[in-house]
């Protein structure tokens, strides 16, 4: 029988274990915040700021949130950013990207304090993931080892393929990977838009970890018998719904299930871990900051 992975359950549960570090946080008299700011009127990065300013609500983290009219200029972005660097109540601070195109993407990541770049995009802190040494582990990636580990696939000795090369997921899964570290110690195959017969490639992988950003991309023929397969994609395709569309994931969930032992679905896979682990480096953040050490899951 193959195990389908329940990411809310293993979100929850993190989420439970947070919330304890946050009371033993207050009980020090902490709170931990966390500073969002939306520079866009794109309804899907509304939905994902509102979604993480719920979820820090929910756990007791204060929430901080600012918004500026896509038209505004850069340096308005960056004064609001050094102010929330330099406020003492806020321990994580967020860009929602994509910030308009006359905004310097690398600019605005650097201006983010790395102390509190609990996006972990701060290239101080992308070489020091690197590094294996890691501040803030970026939260898709780290949700995906949370994942692995309650799903007892163990990647040391595996060969893992990770299918995508960006700075937010692909990259920093495979760097995560190759860590000597407890969720690493695989032997990774990174492979993105150019690489040639993707098919070949997964089908030699232990773990699969689909992050292209294109429905259905990887099917049970491209799988091999007993692998463990992380979807990562959500991707609107045109249905016939009340809202016109369906998300579906990277992965064509039947015929891969039918060869994976483990596989995550969409939704309700990778999306819930992302939130949850932004949730776990604020607490961090926040213990760092105020050197209140708490045990964290
Ligand atoms: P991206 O567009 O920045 O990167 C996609 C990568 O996939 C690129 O490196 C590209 O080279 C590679 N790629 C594209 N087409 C390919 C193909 N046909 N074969 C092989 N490689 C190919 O996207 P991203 O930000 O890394 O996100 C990837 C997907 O994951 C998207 O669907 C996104 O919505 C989703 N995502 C989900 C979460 C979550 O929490 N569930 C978080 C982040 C991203």
């Amino acid at each position: 029988m193959t195990h389908v992975v329940d990411g809310n359950a293993v979100a929850n549960r993190i989420r439970d274990d947070l919330r304890n570090c946050v009371d033993a946080l207050e009980d020090e008299g902490v709170t931990p915040g966390l500073a969002t700011v939306l520079m866009s009127e794109d309804a899907a990065s509304e939905t994902y700021v509102s979604m993480k300013q719920r979820a820090c609500e929910d756990l007791g983290i204060e929430g901080i949130h600012r918004e500026l009219d896509p038209d505004a200029p850069a340096d308005e972005l960056l004064e609001i950013v050094a102010a929330m660097n330099e406020d003492p109540d806020v321990h994580g601070v967020l860009v929602q990207m994509p910030v308009p195109d006359h905004v310097d993407r690398a600019a605005v990541l650097r201006s983010v304090d790395p102390r509190k770049d609990v996006d972990g995009f701060h290239p101080e802190n992308v070489g020091r993931l690197v590094a294996g040494n890691p501040r803030f582990k970026p939260c898709t990636p780290h949700g995906i080892q949370k994942l692995l580990e309650a799903a007892d696939v163990d990647t040391e000795g595996k060969h893992a393929v990770v299918v995508g090369r960006s700075d937010i997921v692909g990259k920093p899964m495979a760097n995560l990977l190759i860590q000597k570290a407890p969720g690493g110690n695989a032997t990774t195959t990174v492979c993105h838009s150019r690489t040639a017969d993707l098919g070949a490639k997964t089908r030699e992988a232990d773990i699969v970890i689909a992050a292209a950003g294109y429905p259905e991309l990887i099917d049970g023929s491209m799988i091999d018998e007993g692998a463990t397969v992380i979807d990562v994609g959500v991707n609107r395709v045109d249905a016939d719904t009340e809202k016109g569309y369906e998300l579906v994931g990277d992965v064509e969930f039947e015929s891969a299930k039918e060869k994976a032992d483990v596989i995550t679905p969409v939704p309700g896979g990778v999306g819930p871990m992302t939130i949850a682990m932004l949730l776990y480096n604020t607490v961090a953040a926040a213990s760092n900051q105020a050197d209140v050490p708490v045990e964290l899951p």
